[in-house]
């Protein structure tokens, strides 16, 4: 063991994420408090059973569980290999002698465990969830090795890393990376895993680090921690690491999106890279028998069936255009000239198609002193439409409808549109507006 790893194995502290000094090696006399939680995970992340000293159990917050708030402690060990929330990567779960581990959290020298039952003085057990553990680790180690190939081949720097429950995301500073970075990012890092390159971790001071080639600088004083992908990637890092590339799995990027000046990055590495592209699969698979095509064909497949859908809307639209013309001839010759030779056709539509709606209006406002007074049974739309020769105002009209059968719209003085928050209102609405019309 070196001098520096002994210095942290018998006085680490604090970390994670966030590099910290580990200790002062240079003043001997530096003592710390009992209390330091001593972290296992730092020299072995492969650690799953422990065994540890309570130092204190005490009650918590209630913490918010499936069925609502449950009671819960806070328990300090005097050494754990349960990592807490920190530097992007989530806390572990697991159990504490009888005890369920709720939450991991990192508070400077202490690490605290919170459980949802009180644990007595002495010792106990830990057992940390590995599946859960080992994705995280698969997906923080696949994050330095993608981090360090933006870095490297295309100068974008990650200024920030979230490791998601379904997908991890690295906000990229710099340039938009074209589809070409990306797949050239994506490419380098799996060459680099297909490598099998090993992953060490390395103390250092910052200046010995910054010597070394350290992808982050860091000002802070004191013994750092630091990542080590070989002939990739050094990067100061409190969090857990697989211990070789392989172990990464591989790595799929998913998506690219601007957040405020950065790049957000999606992807996926490992056991979830595998889920994604099987969950990708069946899907297609699932569109293949919709469509009735091979996988290949469906580009092809679905540019057709847009083609198809563009023209139906077309030729819908003219139908229903043609409907309109002859169904407000019809409505208009129906209907008396009333006082001032007004046309008035007040109807509540039902079983028609909505798109009906505005030409049929539109139509019938296009006869001298003609005013539609239109309602969508089904759905409460309503349009009002007059010849500028009828001189109504049916903005007012529509203000006054509205005002005792509620909804939201507007419009000018010879055309408006609402919807009835209350479609059952529709026959007594166009009554309504029937009688203020005439009025
Ligand atoms: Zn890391």
């Amino acid at each position: 063991m070196t001098e520096a790893k002994q210095e942290l194995t018998q006085r680490s502290k604090r970390s994670d994420g966030e590099p910290r000094p580990l200790a002062r090696p240079q003043n001997p006399h530096v003592k710390i408090s009992h209390m330091a939680t001593h972290r296992l995970y730092y020299d072995d992340s492969y650690l799953q059973n422990f065994e540890a000293r309570v130092l204190s159990c005490s009650p918590a917050e209630p913490v918010q569980g499936a069925s609502g708030p449950q009671s819960a402690w806070e328990v300090l060990l005097d050494q754990t290999a349960f990592y807490p929330a920190s530097g992007g990567q989530p806390n572990d779960l697991g159990v504490l002698g009888e005890a369920v581990v709720l939450d991991v959290r990192d508070e400077g020298d202490e690490i605290a465990h919170i459980i949802d039952r009180e644990l007595p003085p002495g010792s106990v057990k830990g057992c940390v969830n590995w599946p859960r553990r080992f994705d995280h680790m698969q997906q923080h180690t696949g994050q330095h090795l993608l981090s360090a190939m933006f870095q490297e081949r295309f100068g974008l720097p990650t200024v920030s890393f979230h490791l998601g429950a379904e997908l991890c995301t690295i906000d990229l500073r710099g340039q938009e990376p074209s589809s070409s970075h990306l797949l050239g990012a994506q490419r380098a890092a799996n060459q680099a895993i297909f490598e099998d390159r090993p992953v060490n971790v390395r103390y250092g001071t910052a200046e010995q680090l910054a010597q070394f080639g350290v992808r982050k600088q860091v000002e802070r004083e004191g013994l750092l921690r630091a990542i080590e992908i070989e002939s990739a990637d050094l990067q100061p890092c409190g969090g857990t690491h697989v211990k070789s590339t392989g172990q990464i799995g591989v790595i799929l990027l998913r998506g690219l999106s601007k957040v405020r000046q950065d790049w957000r990055v999606e992807f996926a590495c490992g056991g979830r890279a595998e889920r994604l592209a099987t969950d990708d699969f069946a899907q297609l698979r699932g569109l293949t028998t919709a469509l009735s095509c091979a996988v290949e064909e469906l580009p092809a497949s679905v540019d057709k069936l847009v083609v198809e859908r563009d023209a139906h809307f077309k030729s819908l639209r003219s139908a229903l255009q043609q409907l309109a013309e002859a169904k407000a001839a019809q409505l208009v010759a129906a209907a008396p000239a009333g006082t001032n030779g007004i046309r008035l056709v007040a109807r509540v539509l039902r079983d028609v198609h909505p798109e009906l709606l505005l030409p049929l209006a539109t139509e019938i406002a296009k006869n001298e002193r003609g005013v539609a007074l239109l309602v969508l049974e089904e759905s409460g739309q309503l349009v009002f439409a007059q010849h500028p020769s009828a001189g109504k105002d049916l903005s007012a009209v529509l203000k006054k409808t509205l005002a005792t059968h509620p909804g939201k719209g507007g419009g000018s003085k010879d055309f408006v549109r609402a919807k009835l928050m209350d479609p059952r209102a529709s026959a007594a609405a166009v009554e309504l507006a029937k009688e203020l019309t005439l009025a």
